[in-house]
């Protein structure tokens, strides 16, 4: 199995419920070295590029204003098949269908609001690293 990077976020209600120290000892519990790590309040511009494909989707306006609404954790998670353990840890999109024991299922209160992000794929490992982190993040 490679060792890979991929992007997590700690979503703006995870930071303001006091969740970035669980989150964190979640990956590194599981094995995933945090390779950098950053706190910072994203732009409307920033938040609109980052979610570029889901532009055309009726919470795309709602998703770009709770992504703004308060500080964000970005961080680099490396680690062997890190970017499908990133999303396993994370579980389902919407926190009532996330299986027990993870970070959705145990800190986020809606589909919207959800507390991570997880890259889904390797392609889109590269382009979201590159886009918070720059050009010595991008191979995964
Ligand atoms: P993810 O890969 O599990 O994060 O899910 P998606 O790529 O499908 O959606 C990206 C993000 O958009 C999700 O994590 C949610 O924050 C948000 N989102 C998805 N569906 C909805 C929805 O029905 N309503 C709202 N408000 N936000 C949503």
């Amino acid at each position: 199995m490679a060792t890979e990077r991929t992007l997590s976020i700690i979503k703006p209600d995870g930071v303001k419920n006091g969740h970035i120290g669980h989150v964190v000892s979640i990956f590194e519990d599981a094995g995933l070295k945090i390779a950098a790590m950053k706190m910072v309040v994203l732009t409307r511009k920033q938040a609109e590029g980052f979610y570029a494909e889901h532009s055309e989707r009726g919470f795309f306006g709602e998703l770009c204003d709770f992504m703004t609404s308060g500080p964000v954790v970005l961080m680099v998670l490396e680690g062997e098949d890190a970017i499908k353990r990133n999303r396993d840890l994370m579980g389902d999109t919407d926190p009532a269908e996330a299986a027990s024991g993870t970070i959705r299922k145990l800190f986020a209160a809606s589909k919207g609001e959800n507390t991570a992000h997880g890259s889904d794929k390797p392609e889109s490992a590269a382009r979201e690293l590159a886009y918070f982190f720059g050009a010595a993040f991008e191979i995964c």
